[in-house]
């Protein structure tokens, strides 16, 4: 889960805040390094995120000026109820594999949905959850990945 910064020393999964025009946005995972205070976006959410943030741009100014990216977003909301449940020292291992076990628990309750949104024909419903799927199925890819490098 952890990525290695170009300084060498070691980018850890964060939820921070971000300003999207006058709207602030809380929980958006990122990675962040301590030693040099580069970071960046965590790459499964940066689809969801952009259109979001251009979403809010057609809002009117009357609404609400904070918001949580766990709201709209699958992984921030598996990455925070985590970083909940797991203490400060987590290990790295530790996190990553309640965040798999997550994961994985979250697809069997959409995928119960999907069958039931399937059987009623909801077409938006349906679009929905089949969003939500896909943003973890690009979440496991990703820690599948980190993987791989941490391997080299
Ligand atoms: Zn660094």
């Amino acid at each position: 889960m952890d990525r290695q910064c170009h300084c060498g020393s070691w980018m850890r999964l964060e939820l921070r805040t971000i300003l999207a025009g006058k709207v602030q946005i809380l929980h958006v995972p990122m990675r962040a390094c301590e030693a040099c205070s580069a970071y960046h976006l965590f790459p499964p959410v940066k689809s969801v995120l952009t259109n979001y943030v251009r979403d809010l741009g057609k809002e009117s100014s009357k609404s609400k000026s904070k918001r949580s990216f766990t709201e709209v977003n699958e992984i921030s909301q598996i990455i925070y109820d985590v970083f909940m449940q797991e203490t400060c020292d987590s290990s790295s291992v530790d996190m990553e594999n309640a965040m798999k076990a997550a994961i994985n628990d979250r697809i069997n309750l959409l995928l119960d949905l999907f069958q039931h949104a399937e059987s009623i024909q909801d077409r938006i419903w349906i679009e929905d959850l089949r969003q939500r799927l896909s943003q973890l199925s690009s979440l496991l890819v990703e820690l599948d990945r980190d993987k791989v490098h941490s391997h080299e």
